[in-house]
């Protein structure tokens, strides 16, 4: 009797040649291949072969498996590892695959309430995975990308299932990685609290096991924006996953053609799919709130105005809730609607500082430069370091010949800015 083993099963399996519909799949599915070299993608080529006949697929809620299916899912996985000798996610058994997003039944959590979810990495367990938002993450060019996002959770949960960070053997890059994960976690945090716009999405503030995983999209998505404003933890993540994704080759008119294709269809089924959820749950606002935001993108104007009209309805003392609808009414022009909404929100919460400074914009737009000031004044008492009021308010100054307020106001923009590069070193 002969009993073939691993290494030879994985010698047989990438002796013959790789199938030509998979490599459509790439082509179609996997932005990030575009950018590969050869080496590397016959690389990853081998490596998803390996992932896909060692793993259990399993379709969830009536899905059948196919190819395309794990074609997909195993090449961006796999590249996470691509910087790897033979390594293929080893521990991982399990791959479920859902349609869509899916209600998780937890059952440590109220019979009433289940999650929306679009996936999870279990430790010792499987990974689970929405197929829509894996295809079409996929594809375009965007900040976040699921299969990334929970493959890095299980490189995490490696040797211990309840780490936040992937094993270090060097005890010289583990040092440094704390250092440096720990100050650059407390900057996004404190980042987010002041609503500044970020590389890193603002869901790795959650926890620092969240940081990882988001960092790890922002480093294989938008290395080039990482490595120029987070250089440290860029070069900590590039000497960690053993590859430098911004010295691939840049973007050309193809792959932003193919991206901006890609982009419009997903925002179409972003849509559909915000609608989906709609119907499961028609009180949760944060779908209409999700869908609003893509209409108004689209210049659905007045589909738009109905979301946020529901997310009002939903949510009353939201102040949130009157500043979106704000923000589209004043791209309408209708800006008397857009201050009685800000008059809300400034009610609800008289310490919000993006109500003031949109309000302030408001009367600046309408030509009431003191009361434009006034507000820009009160969104800055509210949050100090809000460089877009200070600068708001330099140009109001300015407007009303008071260059020496305006002068003011722009040295604090600089040094706010200084402040916020010598924080990012
Ligand atoms: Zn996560």
């Amino acid at each position: 009797m002969f009993f073939s083993t691993k290494k030879e099963r994985r010698e047989e399996l990438l002796a013959e040649p790789f199938p030509e519909t998979w490599l459509g799949y790439l082509r179609e599915n996997v932005f990030l291949y575009r950018l590969f070299s050869s080496e590397e993608q016959s690389k990853l080529q081998a490596a998803l072969r390996i992932f896909i006949a060692e793993k259990y697929w399993e379709g969830c809620g009536k899905l059948e498996i196919t190819d395309e299916i794990k074609v997909t899912v195993a090449a961006q996985a796999c590249l996470l590892v691509l910087g790897f000798d033979n390594y293929y996610f080893d521990d991982l058994r399990t791959v479920l695959v859902y349609p869509g997003g899916y209600l998780s039944a937890d059952p440590s959590e109220a019979a009433s309430h289940a999650n929306y979810l679009l996936g999870e990495a279990h430790p010792k367990g499987p990974v689970v995975i929405s197929w829509w938002h894996t295809r079409w993450e996929g594809r375009r060019l965007g900040k976040r990308n699921l299969v990334l996002h929970e493959f890095a959770h299980k490189l995490a949960q490696i040797d211990d299932p309840n780490s936040e960070i992937p094993p270090i053997a060097n005890a010289d890059l583990r040092a440094r990685w704390e250092k440096v994960m720990a100050a650059e976690y407390e900057q996004l945090c404190d980042d987010v609290d002041r609503e500044r716009s970020t590389v890193i999405d603002p869901y790795g503030a959650t926890n620092l096991a969240e940081f990882f995983a988001v960092v790890t999209e922002a480093f294989f998505l938008q290395p080039g924006a990482l490595q120029k404003r987070h250089g440290q933890l860029y070069g900590l993540l590039a000497e960690w996953f053993r590859q430098d994704p911004a010295a691939r080759r840049p973007l050309d008119q193809a792959d932003l053609a193919h991206a901006s294709a890609a982009e419009s269809e997903y925002i179409a089924h972003t849509i559909e799919e915000y609608s989906v959820a709609i119907r499961l749950r028609p009180d949760d606002p944060d779908a209409y709130r999700g869908r609003a935001a893509l209409l108004a993108e689209q210049g659905d104007v007045e589909k738009a105005l109905a979301d946020y009209n529901t997310v009002i309805r939903l949510a009353r003392d939201d102040p949130d809730a009157y500043c979106d609808r704000a923000e589209l009414t004043i791209t309408q022009g209708r800006l008397e609607q857009a201050l009685a909404d800000l008059d809300t929100a400034i009610r609800l919460d008289p310490d919000f500082a993006r109500a003031y400074r949109q309000r302030g914009a408001v009367y600046a737009r309408l030509g009431d430069l003191r009361k434009a000031i006034t507000n820009f004044t009160r969104a800055i008492r509210a949050d100090p370091e809000n460089m877009e009021a200070y600068r708001a308010r330099a140009q109001a100054h300015a407007a009303l010949g008071d260059d020496e307020d305006a002068e003011r106001d722009r040295a604090s923009v600089k040094k706010l800015k200084a402040a916020a590069r010598k924080k990012q070193k």
